[in-house]
């Protein structure tokens, strides 16, 4: 009997456009609860209190505490067996390129090139004042994250911001861009560990359906997209779904 992991693994073999978009999902068995999780992130601070632009500009202090916490998740994390398919497939010439929700850097990690962060990076800073950006060699975030002080512009003193896009701030026009165009030249989508309901991120499957994508989802449970746009759902944890579809096309 043909399953749907069997049809799964045979349409990404054989796909001349394959992407992918990544939640949070694929980072809860690194240990980074997603938004949902009884011991999630989000449980313990209101995203309407500290995860909009809002509340950032009313009180970055207030706001840093949360990132502290976020930093200090993000950087005991690595990359785990989901991550590190989805790697092996960039290296075997199949997957195009990854677009993540996540600010995690695990997909880097695990060795993947062409990520597409669409909503930004945790260990890169900006003033929001006078515009200067921070990258890894002027600012460490780690050392800061171990302080607990939120770090100021060096120019003009205000406090920075982690370059993730808090609810409320548009996505970096670049990311946009290259999601929309990967997107629209796609004829596969791989849609792993994400609820879909965060947009402008959750159309990106439906632009690639629109010009008859296959979108092949990973989740432990359904979601609204499994409903309105899913071709082929695979149910499970995807350290264990993605390898097993890689271990499918290396034995085929
Ligand atoms: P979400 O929390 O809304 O949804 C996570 C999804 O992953 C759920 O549908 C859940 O059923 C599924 N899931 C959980 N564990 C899984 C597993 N092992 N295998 C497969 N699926 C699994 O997250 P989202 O859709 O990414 O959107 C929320 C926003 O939260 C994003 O903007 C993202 O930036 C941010 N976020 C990022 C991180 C991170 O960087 N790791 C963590 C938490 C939240």
């Amino acid at each position: 009997m043909i399953t749907d992991i069997d049809r799964a693994a045979e349409i990404i073999h054989n796909a001349k456009s394959l992407i992918a978009l990544t939640g949070a999902g694929i980072s809860t068995e690194s240990g980074i609860p997603d938004f949902r999780s009884a011991e999630g992130l989000w449980q313990k601070y209101d995203p309407a209190e500290y995860g909009t632009i809002q509340a950032f500009h009313a009180n970055p202090e207030k706001v840093w505490r949360m990132l502290f916490d976020m930093v200090d998740l993000a950087r005991n994390a690595r990359p785990n067996p989901g991550h590190t398919a989805l790697s092996e497939l960039e290296k075997m010439n199949i997957l195009k390129c990854i677009i993540t929700q996540n600010i995690d850097n695990l997909h880097q990690e695990a060795g993947s090139v062409n990520v597409i962060e669409y909503h930004g990076n945790v260990s890169r800073l900006e003033c929001l004042q006078c515009g200067t950006r921070y990258g890894d060699g002027d600012m460490d975030i780690g050392t800061i994250a171990s302080g607990r002080v939120p770090p100021r512009c060096t120019r003009c003193g205000v406090i920075l911001k982690p370059t993730v896009i808090f609810f409320g701030e548009t996505i970096p026009r670049d990311a946009m861009d290259r999601s929309n165009s990967a997107a629209q030249s796609a004829d596969a989508v791989l849609v792993v560990g994400t609820s879909a309901v965060v947009y402008p991120a959750a159309g990106i499957p439906l632009i690639a359906k629109q010009n008859r994508a296959v979108i092949i989802e990973f989740n432990i449970e359904a979601t609204d997209l499994t409903r309105y746009g899913t071709d082929i759902f695979i149910q499970g944890k995807s350290g264990t779904t993605l390898p097993e579809i890689v271990r499918r096309i290396k034995s085929s």
